[in-house]
């Protein structure tokens, strides 16, 4: 089973250590930057075998050459970036697998918020790493792809069991709330989960994980009943100010 840790850096960015007891490998996804990452490894006497990229956005690769430069981790990224992925070792896409370990990740391309960006989801320990695709109560905005892709790449996303918990880059989740009562101001499950944002973040404490579960009875992006819907949910979000 894999053990997940979350190491909030940056203003709100999460990067995560994902290890492998048996094994002794642990991954490292999505290193914004390169020093709280080898310090918590240190801390917990892991060596970081692995880089696993979701997109280029220097939020997501900045700490690759610092830790390969640290440890000799060698790097997994998107195929559809790879000349932007620094230190990229193995380039993949829909259908491959990474492995850490004794546990196995599929890949998925989820273009939209870039043309590339790909997610890595470990079916057997129900770990879901989704980058900026799919956040707490929201999605990533439409830097490169249309809306068609970027629902194309939510509904592969939500196709994974509910059970799964999803990762995400970012704690956006406050602020998504704000936005997401709006669109739908009578969704019981999604008025109690605010309760509860709310009551965590009073407390620092983060709000994520979340589960797949979880974002389909209250995330307004992944339950848009059309492209169309979705293509205006997105365009609303991106000029709210909550
Ligand atoms: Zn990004
Ligand atoms: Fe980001």
């Amino acid at each position: 089973m894999l053990d997940v840790v979350q190491i909030a850096v940056l203003n709100d960015n999460y990067v995560y250590l994902a290890h492998d007891a048996a094994s002794g490998e642990t991954a490292v996804i999505d290193p914004a930057v390169s020093e709280p990452v080898l310090a918590e490894a240190a801390r917990r006497g892991w060596t970081i075998t692995q880089i696993l990229n979701t997109h280029w956005h220097p939020d997501h690769v900045g700490g690759n050459a610092a830790i390969v430069a640290a440890t000799g981790a060698r790097v997994t990224g998107p195929k559809g970036e790879a000349e932007r992925i620094p230190e990229i070792s193995r380039s993949v896409g829909d259908g491959d697998t990474v492995t850490v370990g004794a546990s196995t990740a599929r890949v998925f391309d989820v273009g939209g918020h870039t043309l590339g960006h790909i997610a890595y989801a470990f079916d057997a320990d129900d770990v879901l790493f989704p980058g900026d695709t799919l956040f707490a109560l929201g999605c990533g905005r439409l830097f490169e792809g249309t809306p068609e892709q970027m629902s194309a790449s939510l509904a592969t996303l939500m196709a994974l069991p509910d059970s799964t918990r999803v990762y995400c880059a970012h704690e956006y989740t406050q602020s998504n709330a704000r936005f997401a009562v709006t669109v739908e101001p009578s969704n019981a499950a999604l008025s109690a989960r605010v309760v509860d944002i709310d009551a965590r973040r009073a407390k620092g404490l983060p709000t994520v994980p979340s589960t797949i579960g979880e974002e389909r009875a209250t995330n307004p992006f992944v339950r848009a009943g059309s492209v169309a819907e979705f293509a205006r949910r997105r365009a609303a979000k991106d000029n709210f100010r909550g």
